[in-house]
């Protein structure tokens, strides 16, 4: 069964802001510098990018094959949910 992520974006808005980070120099590098870019990127990189599974209410393993990104002013990631998936 396939993985879907709904509200996927070719390219969005956030992935074409600058990394404002001097790498190597701690004190210049997100987190201790807020950096719009790495901060997205974190958040992305969050996301469960295949099926994974969870538990219903009962304890059974259920397998979620599709998400749904929600999106804030960047075109960021600030959460997901899933409609539970599997079967009833
Ligand atoms: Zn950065």
């Amino acid at each position: 069964m396939n993985y879907i992520i709904e509200n996927s974006m070719k390219k969005a808005l956030w992935e074409k802001m600058p990394c404002t980070c001097k790498k190597g120099i701690v004190m210049e590098e997100h987190p201790i510098k807020n950096c719009h870019y790495c901060r997205c990127k974190i958040a992305w990189d969050s996301v469960p990018k295949k099926s994974f599974t969870i538990k219903d209410s009962k304890g059974k393993d259920q397998t979620v094959n599709k998400i749904t990104l929600i999106r804030g002013k960047y075109e960021d990631i600030i959460g997901w949910t899933h409609d539970n998936g599997g079967k009833k």
